[in-house]
């Protein structure tokens, strides 16, 4: 509740962006004030270091380009583990595991290098805002096609009316912020 109310409080609506119609989560004042940000990440962190069964023991934190790069970093910093980019396609120099998706109009790729995560290895995938959950359900299926074993999808902030925790299905979700 209060981690809710907090991020609540560091979020700002910015209407008709990236289109008309759509009411943007802008995730900059929380990540521009450092206790607000701190208490976020440490929030996010506490659930895999013992206090949850089946969720400690992280090998790795998985990050969504860009923003989820942002919190994902800065939560494999305080878990002590390594951080994996997955990237929008083009962007790794290495050889990549790709994952296509649907968007709205059209189709997105995203990837990640090939010897990121070895087989077994329990990750923790992370993204800002869980929309339709398209890109969660990329890069978690990604994830696994690399054979690791991802333990929750971490979001700061949920938009439950657009029903991604529905379509993430059996892929389990812990967000600290839902609206709507
Ligand atoms: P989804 O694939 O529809 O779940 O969209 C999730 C992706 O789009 C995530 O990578 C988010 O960072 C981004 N996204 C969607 N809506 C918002 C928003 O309102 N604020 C910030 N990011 C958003």
């Amino acid at each position: 509740k209060a981690i809710s109310d907090l991020v609540a409080s560091r979020l700002r609506d910015v209407a008709d962006f990236p289109k008309p119609g759509v009411v943007f989560k802008d995730i900059t004042p929380l990540l521009g004030d450092a206790d607000a940000f701190g208490d976020v990440v440490r929030a996010l962190a506490a659930r895999h270091t013992g206090s949850v069964e089946g969720l400690d023991g992280l090998d790795a934190v998985a990050g969504v380009e860009a923003r989820g790069f942002i919190i994902g970093a800065a939560l494999a910093l305080e878990l002590g583990v390594g951080f994996v980019p997955v990237r929008k396609a083009g962007k790794l120099p290495g050889e990549t595991v790709q994952r296509t998706y649907d968007l709205e109009y059209g189709t997105a790729t995203i990837e990640v290098h090939a010897d990121a995560v070895t087989a077994g290895q329990r990750v923790l995938l992370v993204d800002d805002v869980l929309a339709t959950g398209g890109t969660a359900i990329a890069a978690w299926d990604l994830l696994s096609d690399c054979g690791a074993d991802v333990v929750e999808l971490a979001t700061v902030v949920e938009l439950a009316f657009l029903g991604g925790r529905e379509a993430l299905g059996e892929r389990a979700v812990h967000s600290l912020h839902v609206v709507g």
